[in-house]
């Protein structure tokens, strides 16, 4: 029998834990050095931009939203297919969170959905990276320009994705990164945010730790409300052993994703009514592979069937708008339908830098089956 193969697993190699048995027995285990450095790769690796890390890559968006000035009476437009994070920072500010479709070949928000959704309260537009593939970011950013909006990037799955050739990360407004353990490079938890200019991170540094304006027990103030969010030296230590491995990450998944493809065949779709991903080797860094299972096969069934086979499959996302939490706000079934369409059927294939191609022919041979297709 096979081995268990899930659909995400982190590698952390041995220098890495050797870092972090460093920092454990260093004395100074809270932010400290670490974070410095890893702030610093960051920020060259973005570019120069400053980049400020946090404890998820959700507190990013709601920071990235503080700074902003965004809260009450103000709208900011997002996908229903995301993790649930990405609208909950829109309620938490205060602000109310308006949905725009998703295109069904990319899986993003619809560029002209958003475009349609603007309105005079509308301040933001949260986009959101699914599986690490980008947006179209040249629209996206003269869409924010025309009507003066900003942008959040919810790029937690997208680093180490490019557009034309530049990081994700290195340009645009806003954007936020996550160090989840699932994610292509992790500090187990912990994520970060990249910023416009030096007064913005030093506000980000001060709604990090509980609004305070300096470091040192003399002439301490608190001007703003800030809460809880720095990174300790632990988890920097993990993502400074992660980092320098992330183009090696990047360039795994794209061959195992090319694999999948190949492996797959051109006539797969025909053959299962299946629908794969674009096929693109240049932007995205492959965060997920996900398919979306076509109707006469429930998702449930599939995971089921799939882990008979010893083959581990993940569910991103359930529509958001159809949690209760946002269908007592008045969203209700049928508003979203390419949303609550692919959100039905779409599934995450075994995909993690550990693996090799014969992993991922199993899942496609795996797959056929389950489909009722002949291998
Ligand atoms: C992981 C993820 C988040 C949240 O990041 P955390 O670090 O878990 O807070 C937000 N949005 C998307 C799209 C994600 O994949």
């Amino acid at each position: 029998m096979n081995t268990y193969l899930p659909f995400s697993k982190p590698t952390i190699d041995e220098a890495t834990i050797d870092a972090v048995g460093e920092v454990l027995r260093s004395g100074w285990i809270t932010s400290g050095p670490k974070v410095t450095e890893f702030e610093k790769r960051l920020s060259d690796y973005f570019g120069g931009r400053p980049v400020r890390t946090f404890n998820s890559g959700t507190c990013t968006m709601e920071i990235a939203l503080r700074i902003a000035g965004i809260g009450e009476g103000d709208e900011v437009i997002t996908t229903p297919i995301s993790w649930v994070a990405t609208a909950n920072v829109i309620l938490e500010v205060g602000a109310t969170p308006v949905f725009a479709d998703i295109d069904p070949v990319t899986r993003n928000i619809d560029l002209d959905k958003v475009e349609a959704a603007i309105t005079p309260a509308t301040r933001a537009i949260i986009p959101v990276y699914l599986a690490g593939k980008p947006v179209d970011m040249d629209r996206l950013y003269a869409i924010a320009a025309k009507h003066k909006l900003r942008v959040i990037e919810d790029a937690a799955q997208a680093i180490g994705s490019t557009w034309k050739g530049k990081p994700i990360g290195s340009f645009g407004d806003f954007v936020s990164f996550s160090f989840q353990a699932n994610k292509n490079i992790t500090t187990s938890e912990g994520g970060c945010l990249v910023l416009n200019n030096e007064a913005e991170a030093r506000l980000a540094e001060k709604y990090r730790l509980q609004g305070v304006t300096r470091s040192g027990w003399d002439g301490i103030d608190v001007d703003v409300l800030g809460g809880k969010y720095n990174m300790t030296d632990i988890a920097a230590a993990i993502g400074l052993g992660q980092f320098a491995k992330l183009d090696a990450i990047t360039a795994q998944r794209r061959k195992l994703a090319k694999h999948y493809f190949k492996t797959l065949g051109k006539d797969f779709e025909k053959q299962t009514g299946a629908q794969l991903p674009p096929q693109d080797f240049e932007s995205t860094n492959w965060h997920l592979f996900q398919i979306v299972l076509p109707e006469r096969i429930t998702r449930a069934d599939f995971m089921a069937k799939m882990k008979e086979h010893n083959i581990g499959v993940g569910y991103h996302y359930a529509p958001i708008h159809l949690f209760t939490l946002y269908r007592a706000l008045g969203f209700r079934e049928g508003m979203f339908p390419v949303s609550e369409r692919v959100g039905k059927q779409i599934v995450s294939l075994p995909m993690f830098y550990a693996m090799d191609e014969r992993d991922v022919e199993r899942t496609c041979e795996a797959m056929r089956e389950v489909l009722g297709v002949a291998v």
